[in-house]
């Protein structure tokens, strides 16, 4: 599907859960006002939404949240969501801690793809930014992901005092392993909105100071809007999503589906289209018209430089981060 700007539309995001097993200072850093379980969609009304989004050209999914592995029936709905006719991809952004017990089931159930977020190596960081002392467990799930054939991501907010000066040790893990290592601008979304973020241009300085030329990477490594350099003699490669400095919002690719069947055409506004009426009633010919009017909302672009024009309220881990 093309919007009316041109940009094909063939990305989902999809929230599965509100809840979460960490406690990160820039997006849930405490207990959030939880969403009622009977406002959450169930596995198969998910599954069902996905279906009719792959008829309007959705390929692509990302299973997210709150984090999604603490949702009992992960696996089997990413195993549902590969059955989908149309849908080429079916990805999974996690913290990690549960990572290890889940490796192999998310391999048999046909994961193509998974995201790990993670800002620290060092467990005193990690256990201020997350409120955890999970890091161990972080590492082992990416180690046990790793006997998989997943192209593997590792994603880094950085804070200014408090991890900036953390990327070496993080580009660490594309040193020798095949795992990419990107770094997310912070956006001002909920707790987001209380931290200056650090420009990516500026960490690809160090980079470059530190390591010399770097080489960028053309070919697009993953569902979106990450740019990706090289530096010789890593195996990895690292990456940029610079929503903030680096503003993408022309090749935008995607809408986001939230936990309670809410469609978000944008993430800075709160402007959405709820589904949830239309797949519990099983008026499934009006999910895709409902879809289709969200992709035509879809705006040229956020206004995250204009904090008064920012209208979305929730969570990062409401929508689906
Ligand atoms: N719990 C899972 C995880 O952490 O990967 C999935 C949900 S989490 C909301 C998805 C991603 O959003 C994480 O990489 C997290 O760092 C990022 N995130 C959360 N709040 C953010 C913000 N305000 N700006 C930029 N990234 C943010
Ligand atoms: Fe949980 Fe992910 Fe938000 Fe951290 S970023 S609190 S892991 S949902």
């Amino acid at each position: 599907m093309t919007d009316k700007y041109g940009r094909i539309i063939d990305y989902m995001r999809v929230s599965i859960i509100d809840r979460c097993n960490l406690r990160c200072q820039y997006c849930m850093p405490t207990d959030i006002k939880w969403i009622p379980p009977q406002e959450i969609l169930s596995l198969e009304e998910i599954t069902e939404i996905c279906r009719q989004a792959s008829q309007i050209g959705i390929k692509k999914i990302k299973v997210t949240g709150g984090e999604p592995l603490i949702r009992k029936g992960c696996v089997d709905l990413i195993r549902m969501l590969k059955e989908i006719p149309g849908i080429e991809q079916v990805t999974l952004t996690t913290n990690g801690v549960l990572l290890a017990q889940y490796a192999e089931q998310l391999n048999n159930a046909g994961l193509d793809a998974i995201n790990v977020s993670l800002d620290t190596l060092d467990p005193e960081k990690y256990l201020k930014i997350t409120q955890s002392d999970a890091l161990a467990d972080v590492l082992d799930g990416i180690s046990a992901i790793e006997k998989y054939d997943f192209p593997l991501k590792i994603n880094s907010v950085l804070q200014r005092g408090v991890n900036d000066s953390d990327w070496q040790e993080l580009i660490g893990l594309a040193k020798d392993r095949r795992i990419d290592v990107r770094f997310i601008e912070m956006m001002p979304i909920g707790h987001g909105k209380q931290f200056n973020p650090i420009s990516n241009a500026e960490i690809l300085q160090k980079l470059r100071e530190h390591y010399g030329a770097v080489e960028e990477v053309e070919k697009v490594r993953g569902n979106g809007p990450a740019t990706y350099c090289h530096i010789p003699a890593f195996t990895g490669n690292i990456g940029f999503i610079s929503a903030i400095h680096g503003k993408f919002c022309s090749a935008c690719n995607r809408i986001r589906l939230t936990s309670t069947g809410q469609i978000k055409p944008c993430l800075c506004y709160e402007d959405h289209i709820s589904l949830k009426e239309a797949v519990r009633s099983g008026r499934t010919d009006e999910i895709q018209k409902l879809l289709l009017s969200a992709i035509d909302r879809k705006p040229d672009g956020h206004r995250f430089d204009e904090s008064e024009m920012i209208t979305e309220k929730h969570e990062m881990a409401q929508i689906g981060g």
